[in-house]
């Protein structure tokens, strides 16, 4: 029963589809990354993620999640395997897959990397939000052969999603070197995007864990005590319109949601957290157990409300966003059992 002292505390259901692990850069961090040479490098096949899709919308889910390796063209070897599949560039691909995704019911959100505008604009009308991790604003040793990791890239990128009205998810990466003055600082770089685009729907507060395998993985995660004081600065900073996610198959949630956040991002039903396959996702029904006694759980789509009163979304989504949210803007109940 809701009360006064009630928080509402949002998710969504998706469809993780991480359409390939190929990528430009070398995060210290990263155990998901693969060259073109390397065993386990991929580019899912259309059939497959088809079949991802179809099992997520038969699961009642309403978002599909693309994700990248950034700029995977770049490398000769990646784009002589997208050939083999009919696609010149990774753009194309994607933006057929957000095509089959509106077709199977699902709002495409998707997280390639930094884009150009240009990128940006194509993307824009068939989907529902984007994504960008800023990480940090601070140049770290771990990002050193990352080139889409310069800060200002991925301030430019998110600035473009902005100009373009594009809801956006953004995020910091807590524990990878930065300190904490680098976190308050990247806070505040994301406070002033919003303040001038009003584009950023949620910043994620993720704590890294280390990967066995990678430059970083004897290197400590951050501590509980770290991420709190990150959430609840991340809450005085930000604007409040601005959502705090937390992962929780990566920290527990509940205290976190005490101080400041309100959205534990997507939890799938169908597929893995493909950049953290050791941590699995809680049951949807099992969310309620770790949020608190006085949180109300709210499903979302992944447009948040306010954006859908807005109408930040394009015609091509219109009808399936009115089809799948309610009129208060979440999750319509249930309706996709009918
Ligand atoms: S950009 Fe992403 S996929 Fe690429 S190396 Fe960094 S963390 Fe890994």
């Amino acid at each position: 029963m809701e009360t006064q002292h009630s928080r509402v505390v949002t998710y969504s259901k998706n469809v993780f589809i991480p359409v390939t692990n190929m990528c430009r850069n070398h995060c210290g961090y990263c155990g998901f990354r693969r060259s073109p040479d390397d065993p386990g490098a991929y580019i899912m096949q259309p059939a497959r993620i088809e079949e991802i899709l179809h099992r997520g919308a038969k699961s009642g889910c309403t978002e599909a999640l693309f994700t990248f390796g950034e700029r995977p063209d770049e490398d000769a070897g990646y784009l002589k395997r997208l050939k083999a599949i009919g696609y010149n560039r990774t753009l194309d691909y994607l933006l057929n897959l957000c095509r089959m995704a509106i077709k199977m019911g699902l709002l495409p959100h998707c997280n390639p990397g930094v884009l150009s505008y240009a990128e940006l604009a194509l993307l824009k009308p068939l989907n529902a939000s984007m994504g960008l991790m800023l990480e940090t604003t601070a140049h770290l040793q771990v990002h050193e052969d990352s080139p889409g990791k310069v800060p200002g890239k991925r301030i430019e990128s998110i600035a473009n999603a902005g100009k373009l009205k594009i809801p956006f998810t953004t995020g910091l990466l807590v524990g990878i070197g930065e300190t904490r003055a680098d976190r308050l600082e990247s806070l505040r770089i994301i406070t002033e995007l919003h303040r001038q685009y009003g584009n950023i729907q949620e910043v994620i507060i993720q704590n890294f864990t280390p990967k066995p395998g990678t430059p970083m993985s004897g290197h400590e995660p951050p501590s509980f005590e770290d991420m709190l004081w990150t959430v609840e600065h991340a809450r005085e900073i930000l604007p409040a319109d601005v959502a705090i996610q937390v992962p929780p198959n990566l920290i527990p949630p509940g205290m976190l949601i005490e101080h400041g956040a309100s959205d534990l991002g997507g939890i799938s039903p169908v597929t893995i957290d493909h950049i953290n396959p050791e941590h699995e996702w809680p049951a949807v029904e099992q969310l309620g157990q770790k949020v608190g006694s006085d949180v109300i759980l709210r499903e979302r789509l992944p447009i948040y409300p306010q954006y859908i009163r807005q109408g930040w979304f394009s015609e091509d989504i219109q009808s399936l966003v009115q089809h799948l949210a309610s009129d208060d803007g979440y999750r319509k109940v249930e309706k996709w059992r009918s």
